[in-house]
């Protein structure tokens, strides 16, 4: 039975309100939800794979004015990742760019339903290679940590997270943040969250600290990003 964006929605909501206050899943779900309260009802849809947040602005001020969410029904790494976009987006203010930037972009164009139809011109025009060798350098050492847990994952968990880092470094501007919060959501739902109370921790469970380690990087910057940017 495929659940509702309400029914996920809710669970989301649930998972958030059971993480241990603090940790990086239960900023990170939090913030989630408070992306969500961003997409009315009516702005979801659901789709069989991949997924998208596209943004409505106000044309006068150029700050965002709403959005709408494409995800996958029941598959609540793939509705964070995407409202994690959102999130970046709130953040940076640099069409959905996952860091700050002084570039220039050219003028936003809109269509009839306040979208963006330049967005991909004004991404690359913020676009600052330094930045993005970095992530890649990072996507490449969690691919790295990731292997190392091989005898601990699955072979499926192992090709799912493998294939979400590779996507993060084919885009390292605008799918970074969003790879390293759907793998740490997954994480969790594997059962491999550290409780804490463990002598020794298994291969997996050192991954999932590494992912949480840069999701809580990421995650300070957008709350630090989101009080000095400017749309
Ligand atoms: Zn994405």
């Amino acid at each position: 039975m495929p659940t509702t964006p309400a029914q996920d929605l809710k669970k989301l909501q649930d998972m958030a309100k059971v993480m241990k206050p603090g940790s990086t899943l239960s900023n990170v779900l939090k913030e989630a939800c408070k992306m969500a309260a961003l997409v009315k009802n009516s702005d979801y849809a659901q789709v069989p794979g991949g997924g998208n947040a596209v943004c409505k602005y106000d044309q006068a001020t150029g700050a965002s004015d709403g959005y709408k969410v494409r995800y996958q029904s029941g598959n609540i790494g793939n509705l964070v990742h995407e409202l994690t976009h959102i999130a970046v987006n709130e953040s940076y203010k640099r069409d959905f760019v996952n860091y700050a930037s002084k570039n220039v972009p050219p003028p936003a164009i809109y269509n009839n339903t306040d979208n963006r139809t330049n967005e991909a011109d004004r991404q690359g025009a913020w676009m600052d290679q330094a930045k993005n060798n970095g992530i890649v350098a990072t996507l490449d050492t969690l691919k790295k940590e990731a292997n190392k847990a091989k005898t601990s994952l699955t072979a499926q968990q192992l090709a799912d997270v493998n294939n979400k880092l590779d996507y993060g470094r084919i885009n390292p501007h605008i799918e970074f943040e969003t790879v390293l919060n759907q793998i740490l959501v997954w994480m969790y739902e594997w059962g491999y969250m550290p409780s804490g109370t463990e002598d020794k921790l298994t291969p997996a469970q050192q991954f999932c600290q590494k992912i949480d380690a840069a999701a809580k990087t990421r995650y300070d910057n957008r709350a630090k990003e989101y009080k000095v940017s400017t749309w």
